[in-house]
């Protein structure tokens, strides 16, 4: 039994969630997250909405809102986004918290003192007419990079680039379009490349990442320079040094108070579950969490956030880049163990793009559709490791012709004639086990180390695959043996020693589809008599902020109990009930109108 922290990816709250963004790490960290605690393993699964930074502001601004409004809404919108598609999260919470302020301040200060973060002097925007500092967000201009000529003074949303005001070429005030004038001004810089060496020795020993992650992130360190960590901005954490905690014109950047996020949400869990010092066991490098894993669930375009930026502020915090240190109040802190990217998901060939309407919404989804029938495309055509495309006429074939066709059609059958003919699961009769009987019982109780060593390397695609040919060794046994035949009442014992064969198998395969499809799981898990919770669900619970701010929702749930990962032998003679459907067939005609509302 191990402790295994999962840090998901922090969605950011300008907006609701579209498929894209759950189908990378979304669902996949969740699956991941199931089995875990299935198999005996202590789970903290942590994420949160990420609040801070200049684009929130600008649309706040924009909608004649506040940031904190604007943040409000999405982050509760955001939290019903995941409810809805069963993820299990310990605990989803949010940047704006008091907690979350304390501990970005605390890790800010710790590093300042160790001396890796330095403050620098830069060249600054004034608006040449009132003198004032001008806004990253109010400087527009024309992207060095890309020549996007509406990129904003800290980011180009065209090419993604981070920028700095001054970089951009004919700059331009958004307020009164006139040319900023660029002054001397201080911000505090994290000194990476004194992290080099460490990171580089860290990285050698990491075992079983993707190649490509692994290849990338060691890229990254060949050209490390100091990055900015403070912004000309209003709108986030204070810098909590002498002279600049009551500054309001500048704050930390918020890439930085984001990564953070999995620290301080696994804080905030702890004072919640009544043992403050709980988060230690996940986290602590020199105590109880020594031997914790630690893995982190992100897009590509994450990974130097997750395999440089977040290892160094921890190494900074604990003492252990080039100039030593000492630790923070919190202790030395675990490096993650791995760094799980995904790779993109495109939708019918174009990328998504909520403005030019490429795109279909979690929650629109959710109306029409399963959670269980997009957990079910995400993992067997997700973009684990290829950039993969979503088309409705791919998603119609799968839901149909695997989800309904193959695995609800072999629970819908063997339920069904075992209601029918017994009432109840039959007994294994006096002639015991064919040897067909034993090997289809083998395929299935092999399942749990075959799918199981793979959903833990990573490999949901191949692992879902497993499950579902144990679902097709099982049809393909029904109509083999086709008990439907078996009449009589001399037949009708080696009837009911067939579907007792294949109620089990059904029971064995439906333990190992669970962190795949856990709502389904828990309906399949009460039509074979079971009770109680076979596959636990998150609930979304209005908390007040610990620290006196406004409340808030968070996801959270008690995971302790349902099903583990072993086969359990079915109890002949538990009464069963003709069943209904479990899965929804679904019209070819959906595609069409899909298709419509895409091109809007
Ligand atoms: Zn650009």
């Amino acid at each position: 039994m191990s402790h295994v922290l999962a840090a998901v990816a922090w969605p950011y709250a300008n907006g609701p969630r579209h498929i894209g963004h759950v189908s990378g790490f979304g669902v996949p960290s969740d699956v991941f997250s199931r089995y875990m605690r299935m198999a005996g393993h202590d789970v903290l699964m942590v994420s949160g909405t990420d609040e801070h930074g200049t684009p929130i502001q600008v649309q706040a601004d924009n909608e004649g809102v506040s940031p904190r409004e604007l943040a409000d809404r999405y982050n509760r919108i955001i939290v019903e986004d995941l409810h809805g598609l069963g993820l299990s999260y310990d605990l989803f919470t949010r940047t704006t918290t008091g907690n979350h302020y304390a501990v970005v301040q605390e890790i800010f200060e710790t590093m300042y003192r160790n001396g890796y973060i330095v403050p620098r002097v830069t060249m600054g925007a004034i608006s040449p007419s009132t003198g004032r500092t001008l806004p990253d967000r109010y400087i527009e201009g024309t992207c060095p990079i890309c020549g996007y000529d509406s990129a904003r003074g800290d980011q180009c949303d065209n090419c993604g680039n981070q920028l700095d005001p001054i970089d951009l070429v004919n700059p331009r005030s958004k307020i009164n379009g006139e040319t900023p004038k660029f002054v001397e001004t201080e911000h505090f810089f994290l000194d990476l490349p004194a992290f080099a060496e460490a990171l580089a020795k860290w990285l050698d020993t990491r075992e079983g990442w993707r190649p490509n992650v692994l290849r990338f992130s060691r890229n990254l360190l060949d050209d490390l320079q100091p990055r900015a960590i403070t912004r000309d901005l209003e709108w986030g954490v204070p810098i909590p040094l002498e002279g600049w905690r009551d500054r309001s014109d500048k704050r930390i950047y918020v890439w930085f108070d984001a990564v953070i996020g999995y620290l301080s949400a696994s804080i905030e869990w702890a004072r919640r579950s009544g043992d403050p010092e709980a988060w230690r066991k996940w986290w602590s490098a020199d105590g109880e969490g020594k031997d914790a894993l630690g893995y982190y669930f992100m897009g590509k375009d994450n990974i130097v956030f997750h395999s440089v930026i977040w290892p160094a502020l921890l190494l900074g915090y604990s003492g252990a880049g080039d100039r030593d240190g000492q630790p923070g109040n919190l202790g030395p802190l675990n490096l993650p163990t791995e760094v799980v990217s995904s790779e993109f998901l495109t939708m019918e060939g174009r990328k998504f793009s909520s403005s030019r309407r490429v795109v279909i919404y979690v929650r629109d989804f959710l109306e029409r559709y399963d959670a269980d029938a997009l957990r079910y495309f995400i993992a067997v055509a997700g973009p684990e490791s290829n950039d993969t495309d979503f088309t409705w006429a791919e998603f119609l074939r799968r839901n149909n012709d695997e989800l309904v066709a193959g695995w609800g059609n072999l629970v819908n059958r063997s339920i069904s004639m075992a209601a029918k003919n017994f009432g109840g699961i039959p007994p294994i009769d006096a002639a015991g086990l064919t040897e067909a009987d034993e090997a289809l019982l083998a395929v299935a109780r092999a399942g749990f180390a075959t799918v199981g060593d793979l959903i833990g390397k990573h490999r949901q695609k191949q692992a879902i695959g497993e499950a579902m040919r144990v679902v097709a060794e099982a049809n393909r046994y029904l109509s083999d043996q086709a008990p439907w035949k078996l009449k009589g009442d001399e037949e009708k014992p080696r009837m009911g020693t067939i579907l007792h064969v294949a109620l089990q198998v059904v029971s064995d395969a439906n333990t190992l589809l669970t962190p795949f499809l856990p709502h389904s799981a828990q309906k399949i898990h009460e039509l074979l008599g079971g009770t109680g919770v076979h596959a636990p669900m998150p609930s979304i619970v209005e908390v007040e902020d610990l620290d006196g701010g406004p409340s808030y929702p968070v996801l959270t749930g008690d995971y302790s109990v349902g099903a583990r990962w072993e086969s359990v032998p079915i109890e002949a003679g538990r009464p069963l009930a003709a069943p209904k459907p479990v899965f929804r067939k679904l019209d070819p005609s959906i595609v069409d109108e899909e298709l419509a509302r895409l091109s809007g």
